[in-house]
C-alpha cells in the first residue's frame, strides 16, 4: 500500500483552500465538502482534517475521531433534509471497492432511494 504526500492529495488541497470546495462543515477535525461529481441529490464526502490514506491505515487513537466522522454525517443528513428518507454512509477502500483518492473520505448519499447491494 502506497503513503501518499500531502501536498499531492487532493483532498488535503481542498483542507487547505488550495483547491476550491463547497465546504458545508468543518469541526474537531472533521471537514465536509459536495461531491464535485454528485450520484444522489445529496452527495457529501466527510473526511478527517489530517491526511489518513484509507480506512485500512487507521489506528486504535483515531476511534473518538472516526465516531465524530459518523456524528457528523448524522448532523449532515438532518441538516440536508434525508434523515427521515433515508441515507447511506460509504467507505470505499483499495482498488475492487474503487478508491480513487487516497484521503480517506465518507460519501454521504441520499435523496432518492439507493439501490442495494451496489454494482
Ligand atoms: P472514491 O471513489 O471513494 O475515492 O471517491 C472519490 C470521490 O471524490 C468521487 O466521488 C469524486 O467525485 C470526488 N471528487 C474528486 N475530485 C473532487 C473535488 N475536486 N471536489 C469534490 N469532490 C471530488
Ligand atoms: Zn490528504
Amino acid at each position: 500500500m502506497k503513503t501518499v504526500n500531502e501536498s499531492e492529495c487532493l483532498f488535503c488541497r481542498i483542507r487547505d483552500g488550495e483547491i476550491p470546495a463547497e465546504i458545508i462543515y468543518r469541526e474537531d477535525g472533521v471537514l465536509a465538502f459536495r461531491d464535485i461529481d454528485p450520484q444522489a441529490p445529496v452527495h457529501v464526502l466527510i473526511i478527517p482534517e489530517k491526511h489518513i490514506d484509507s480506512l485500512s491505515r487507521t489506528e486504535n487513537a483515531d476511534v473518538d475521531l472516526l465516531g465524530r466522522i459518523c456524528r457528523a454525517a448524522a448532523l449532515l443528513a438532518r441538516r440536508e433534509s434525508i434523515e427521515q428518507s433515508g441515507y447511506r454512509l460509504v467507505v470505499n477502500s483499495g482498488p475492487d471497492a474503487g478508491q480513487a483518492v487516497d484521503h480517506l473520505h465518507f460519501h454521504l448519499l441520499g435523496g432518492r432511494a439507493l439501490g442495494w447491494p451496489p454494482g
